[in-house]
């Protein structure tokens, strides 16, 4: 009650969901149920969790955020989700995205624009600022993302949370609306560090339903989580920890830079050795990309034609109506990424661009290898700069594609990040939080969360 007390007080400015279930507080009783009848509850037992639209979900539409899934309702849950049910979680609804994850402020939703908790002037980020806000603004405990190239990071940078993008096949992609399929993953936003390790726990494990899911062993990883009244031992005594040059100075706000200055400075106090890294492919991270990302998604969408998938718009012949549909479903962001990646993909560009694009991955996954064999963790900032106005960006793709440079070479390397409030910038009369990003060797998720866990 007291969550939808909340939710009802702040949706209206916020507009962080598209869709609100009608069943919370049934399920709700159902769990009360559960008690009386002292069966065993799930580790989610009663925890109200928000889940991006771009999950598939039973009962509730799924969108994607675009006009052309609009009142789809699938017949199945995404494994994720799923697995939240399982665990005795409640589902309180869809949260706003950019259009099937393409875009970095929700303002390239169909529906509508989500406004940042902390100003509602600002944007909250994207691709899952409905995710980001809805925790920020504590309309629901915890809440499921998707991070293809930072949709989970940066929102929970510019919203103050905590966001958390696993490796790539700790937790399975069944019934994620596929983007770029191979740097797609589901993530958790959080108020805590402990609560993200609960609902990565919950949510991770092998899947028979998507094949670059991982067999490995999935850890406790609130066992792994050093008690605070432990801080006084130096337990994170020795840990080497990289500062990655690139990510601080030219292009990056001040205030963002000494906020990630004090954030090392402070890993130091406590124990850790901090060096400086560099990364030498990091700016090839932004191209390489926006190459691959705009490829995939332009062969992911073709199913999204009015007949397979999709809202149907009537025409002469086959062909045309394809093309209705389809010019009718989808918004200018995702046109334009349609065109960017069959362009990339051409047969007479194809060696200049994505050719191209999958060597330098290469190169950024070498260079990954490298800093985090002499490093135990990396860190950056999760984003050069502090949310922006709504409007600011929305008519200049290229600046809003610059924005994305701390994050997206994670998901080109798979690697796990987890992105942790650690600061404010001023702007007039509100402070703005600063996201700090920690980087880790693919499947150490749990490192990554004692780290953050001490930190908080
Ligand atoms: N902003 C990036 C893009 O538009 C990343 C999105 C994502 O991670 N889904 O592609």
């Amino acid at each position: 009650e007291e969550y939808f007390t909340r939710l009802n007080q702040t949706e209206p400015l916020l507009k962080s969901f598209l869709h609100v279930s009608e069943n919370v507080m049934r399920d709700a009783e159902e769990i009360d149920k559960k008690i009386a009848r002292n069966e065993e509850l799930g580790i989610l037992a009663g925890v109200l969790v928000g889940v991006k639209d771009n999950l598939c979900t039973l009962n509730m539409p799924s969108t994607g955020g675009s006009r052309i899934l609009e009142n789809y309702r699938p017949p199945f849950d995404a494994t994720a989700v799923r697995m939240v049910r399982e665990r005795d979680a409640i589902l309180i609804g869809k949260t706003n995205m950019d259009e099937f994850g393409m875009g970095s402020s929700t303002e390239a939703s169909s529906f509508q624009i989500t406004a940042n908790p902390w100003d509602v002037s600002r944007v909250p980020g994207g691709s899952s600022g409905g995710s980001s806000a809805a925790v920020a603004a504590r309309q629901c405990a915890v809440s499921l993302g998707s991070d293809s190239g930072g949709s989970v990071r940066q929102p929970a940078s510019f919203c103050g949370v905590v966001g958390l993008k696993p490796t790539y096949g700790r937790v399975s992609r069944y019934g994620l609306m596929a983007y770029a399929s191979s740097m797609d993953a589901v993530g958790c936003f959080a108020s805590s560090v402990m609560d993200a390790a609960i609902l990565l726990r919950a949510i991770s494990g092998h899947d028979t339903q998507d094949a670059t899911s991982c067999k490995c062993e999935v850890p406790d990883y609130t066992t792994e989580l050093v008690p605070k009244d432990l801080l006084g031992s130096e337990p994170l005594k020795g840990l080497r920890v990289g500062v990655i040059r690139e990510t601080l100075g030219d292009g990056v706000d001040t205030g963002v830079t000494s906020t990630i200055q004090a954030a090392a400075s402070h890993l130091e106090e406590i124990g850790c050795t901090v060096t400086e890294v560099s990364l030498s492919s990091f700016s090839l991270g932004l191209p390489s990309y926006y190459i691959l990302a705009s490829s995939e998604a332009s062969s992911n969408l073709s199913r999204y034609d009015g007949v397979r998938y999709g809202n149907q718009v009537l025409a002469d012949e086959l062909r045309s109506l394809y093309g209705v549909s389809r010019a009718n479903g989808f918004g200018p962001e995702v046109k334009r990424r349609i065109l960017m990646g069959t362009y990339a993909l051409s047969a007479g560009y194809y060696d200049q661009y994505y050719k191209r694009a999958q060597q330098v991955r290469t190169l950024v996954q070498k260079s990954f290898k490298k800093a985090l064999g002499e490093h135990d963790i990396l860190i950056s900032p999760a984003a050069p700069t502090t949310a922006y106005k709504i409007g600011e960006k929305v008519d200049d793709p290229l600046a809003m594609y610059a924005g994305d440079i701390m994050t997206v070479n994670v998901n080109l390397a798979g690697l796990p990040a987890l992105v942790l409030p650690c600061g404010f910038v001023q702007s007039g009369d509100v402070g703005l939080p600063v996201g700090l990003q920690l980087i880790g060797s693919a499947f150490d998720e749990a490192k990554l969360l004692r780290v953050g866990h001490i930190f908080e």
